[in-house]
């Protein structure tokens, strides 16, 4: 039920932080993973680890915010790897300022990296996932996606449109057994998180006072998530939005 030996994953932003969680959890089960991201370097590591564990990886240079080079991803995929099962739309970015201090470039970085990005790898996937008959879409959402706050205007757009595309893709290839779906992480321990941390007073505490879990996550807390929405065994599940959060969002 949960076995992904034979299948290909294409994880963007594979190479660091919650894609590399989610990277190791599908190769743990025996997805071939392509890793994709612009830090050419850091994927390799990314592979190397993964290997090393006994896992299958390749690496893939990627910019998620520009349509040729989304193209040329899933080009490359299908020609090294011969198919693609799952897609995971992590790669993201997030730029803390207050919504008057945002100038139209920056929204649109946000926005583009963060939400164009899972429509464009989507709708380029979406011709060989029809014709094989199956496909899996796990989009990253944010606890974003359901909270506002006053120094994330355009990353929280971007993530509750997460939730709504997620929806819209649902509902659309579903009729093609294709299953699309967001995870919604909470506060997890990464490179993003760690700026966070360095431009937010008080996050560190206010993050571990309010989730029940009484922990940030790691990035390791993702890895079951992504086998499941990635294997038969989420076969009717689709269009969900699905929080691991340690409780986070159900805190009142
Ligand atoms: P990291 O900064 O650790 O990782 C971000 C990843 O995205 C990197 O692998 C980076 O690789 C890649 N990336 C960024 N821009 C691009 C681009 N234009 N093209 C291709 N790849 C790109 O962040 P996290 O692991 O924390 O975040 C991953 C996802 O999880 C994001 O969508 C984030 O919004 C979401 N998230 C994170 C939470 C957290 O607490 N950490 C909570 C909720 C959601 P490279 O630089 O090599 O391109």
């Amino acid at each position: 039920m949960f076995d992904l030996k034979g299948h290909v994953a294409v994880v963007t932003g594979g190479n660091g932080g919650i894609g590399l969680g989610m990277a190791r959890g599908l190769a743990g089960a025996g997805a071939w993973v392509v890793v994709a991201a612009r830090n050419a370097e850091k994927s390799r590591a990314a592979v190397r680890e993964l290997e090393k564990a006994g896992g299958q990886a390749l690496a893939l240079s990627v910019d998620v915010a520009d349509e040729g080079s989304v193209n040329a991803l899933l080009r490359a995929t299908l020609d090294r790897c011969g198919r693609l099962d799952i897609l995971v739309n992590n790669a993201g970015i997030n730029i803390r300022k207050q919504p008057q201090d945002y100038t139209l470039a920056e929204w649109g970085q946000v926005l583009d990296t963060n939400l164009t990005s899972a429509f464009l790898t989507s709708r380029a996937a979406y011709p060989t996932m029809k014709a094989a008959g199956h496909g899996k879409i796990i989009n990253i959402g944010s606890m974003m996606s359901i909270f506002g706050a006053s120094f994330v205007p355009a990353y929280a757009a971007s993530k509750g449109g997460i939730v709504q595309l997620t929806r819209s893709l649902a509902a659309a290839w579903a009729k093609d057994n294709i299953q699309v779906n967001a995870v919604l992480p909470g506060w997890i321990d990464t490179e993003l998180t760690q700026r966070a941390r360095r431009e937010i007073a008080g996050l560190q505490d206010n993050v571990l006072r309010r989730t029940p879990a009484g922990r940030w996550g790691v990035i390791d807390d993702l890895a079951g998530i992504a086998v499941f929405l990635a294997a038969r065994a989420s076969d009717f599940i689709t269009g969900a939005a699905i929080p691991v959060d340690g409780g986070f969002s159900i805190q009142g």
